[in-house]
């Protein structure tokens, strides 16, 4: 099965047959909303809208651990997230389409792990983090992306060619662009100029607010995980004043982008992982079984059963 994690601006699935929904209850709390759970073509797919479904959720109160657990629970092997970006770099405009390959993390208020806290008590886990999304769930989503959408050469051939007077479509605008950078800040609030300028001056590309730990906590529960970034809008450190009707119509632009690349990736989606993910808490656990208290072993027994 396929996780679809909806970021701002995508609170519904996917034009799904034979939906059902299903409310699941985690020893981390209860999702930000029950699962849509449907099928696309030959594929089953559960659908989560990351911030609830009238948007209640701010990135710092997420429930990431319940979200991710929840997923794991209904049989998800592979998810693929969606988020709301704001550009660090002039070539990467509004309404292109990011498939990154690299996190920075800002954050500072929010649970990192299903390792930490009272419940997790006696276990201690050190999972490798160094590529933060799946290398082979990456290339295949922006390959899928590009298809559908275009990228970056189609672009500029079509405006060559004149065709980019075409008019609003999104084909005639779009851009794909695979690897990049995402900075993820706490928010609520965006950055200051000078943090802005700091994170371009790292090579950083995107800023957003919501990798961090879905990442982290998708890695640690064995998911392939990766992200098709939507830019709304450049980051302050532009000088050009964007409007809020701008905003959302990019916006809006992107999640037709994104649902169209969706649909492509996951209808040529090999039905076998190859990569490593499935594997990744393996030799992550540091703790011997028998030092493991029994009730951090219920309360992780999906995670780690396997291994105890
Ligand atoms: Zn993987």
């Amino acid at each position: 099965m396929i996780g679809f994690l909806g970021g701002s601006g995508i609170y519904e699935a996917l034009d799904l047959d034979g939906v059902r929904e299903e409310r699941v209850e985690t020893p981390f709390g209860d999702p930000s909303a029950p699962l849509t759970i449907g099928h696309l073509g030959e594929t089953e797919v559960a659908f989560l809208p990351r911030h609830g479904r009238n948007h209640e959720f701010s990135p710092t109160e997420v429930p990431y651990r319940a979200n991710i657990h929840a997923l794991k629970q209904v049989g998800v092997e592979r998810v693929i997230s969606s988020n709301a970006v704001g550009s660090l770099r002039e070539e990467l405009s509004p309404q292109t389409i990011v498939v990154p390959d690299g996190i920075f993390d800002r954050t500072s208020k929010r649970p990192q792990s299903f390792f930490e806290g009272e419940e997790s008590e006696g276990i201690v886990v050190h999972m490798g983090f160094a590529d933060p999304y799946c290398p082979h769930l990456a290339d295949h989503v922006a390959a899928a992306a590009s298809d559908a959408l275009g990228n970056d050469s189609d672009t500029e051939a079509k405006e060559s060619a004149g065709d980019a007077a075409n008019g609003t479509e999104r084909t005639d605008g779009t851009r794909t662009v695979a690897g990049g950078t995402y900075v993820c800040i706490e928010g609520p609030q965006f950055s200051t100029r000078a943090e802005s300028e700091f994170y371009r001056a790292q090579g950083f590309d995107l800023v957003g607010m919501t990798a961090i730990p879905e990442a982290k906590l998708a890695r640690e529960a064995e998911l392939c995980y990766v992200t098709l970034a939507g830019v709304t809008d450049y980051d302050v450190w532009h000088d050009r004043e964007v409007t809020l009707e701008e905003v959302l119509e990019n916006a809006a632009a992107n999640r037709e982008a994104i649902t169209a690349a969706l649909r492509e990736a996951i209808s040529t989606l090999p039905a076998e992982r190859e990569c490593d993910c499935e594997h990744a808490i393996s030799e992550a656990i540091n703790t011997p079984t028998e030092a493991i208290p029994e009730e951090t072993r219920e309360h992780l027994s999906l995670l780690v059963g396997e291994y105890l």
